[in-house]
Parts: C-alpha cells; structure tokens; sequence
C-alpha cells in the first residue's frame, strides 16, 4: 500500500515537471519553420501563436509546405542545433550559460 502511495506520487511528480517543462514553450513555432518552410502540421491560431496539429503523434517522418522531408524529433534532441529565430526559443535561453 506504501508502495502504491509513493509511485502515485511520483507519477505525479513527474506529470506536473512535465507540464513545467512544456509551459515554457512560447509556441513561437520557430523550431517547427514557421520562419522559413513549415512543417505541414503547424498551425497558427487567432492569439498568433503556434501548435501542432498532431501533436500526439508528432515524432517521425513529416514534410514540410515546400515539400522537404524531415524526422521531427523531441527539442532535446535539436537543442545544440541552429534553425531561423532560434535566438527566441526559451529552452534554449533557459540553457544559455
Ligand atoms: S510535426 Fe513536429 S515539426 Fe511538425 S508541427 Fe508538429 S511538432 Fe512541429
Ligand atoms: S522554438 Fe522553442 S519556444 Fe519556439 S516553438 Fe519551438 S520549442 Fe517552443
């Protein structure tokens, strides 16, 4: 029973650093080449912010408007790489030494 007590808790540790982590998404759209070529799943909503349409199953092969392919990866994967107006994108800031 303590067993089933500490892994809720945990599990909802977990839950709630994975929120704080997301919640720091500007949902700029840059790392998704809204500056540049899109993806074709990014969509922009009426705030001007961006999201993705398949959000939940995003990982994986996708193309973009013009018609690139590309794997969409987790950001901490392409956190050390460059893309147009990265300079904005707050994990990256969090990151800056
Ligand atoms: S699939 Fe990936 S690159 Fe495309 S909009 Fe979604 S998160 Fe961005
Ligand atoms: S560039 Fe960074 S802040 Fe902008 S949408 Fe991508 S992950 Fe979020």
């Amino acid at each position: 029973m303590e067993n089933d007590r500490q892994q809720e808790v945990y599990q909802n540790h977990l839950a709630d650093k994975e929120r704080e982590w997301e919640n720091q998404c500007l949902r700029c759209g840059a790392c998704c080449g809204a500056y540049e070529d899109p993806c074709r799943d990014l969509k922009k909503g009426p705030d001007g912010k961006y999201s993705c349409g398949v959000y939940f199953r995003r990982y994986g092969a996708h193309e973009t408007v013009g018609g690139k392919k590309f794997r969409c990866m987790p950001i901490r994967d392409i956190i050390h790489m460059s893309w147009d107006h990265d300079q904005f994108c707050a994990y990256k800031q969090a990151i800056k030494p």
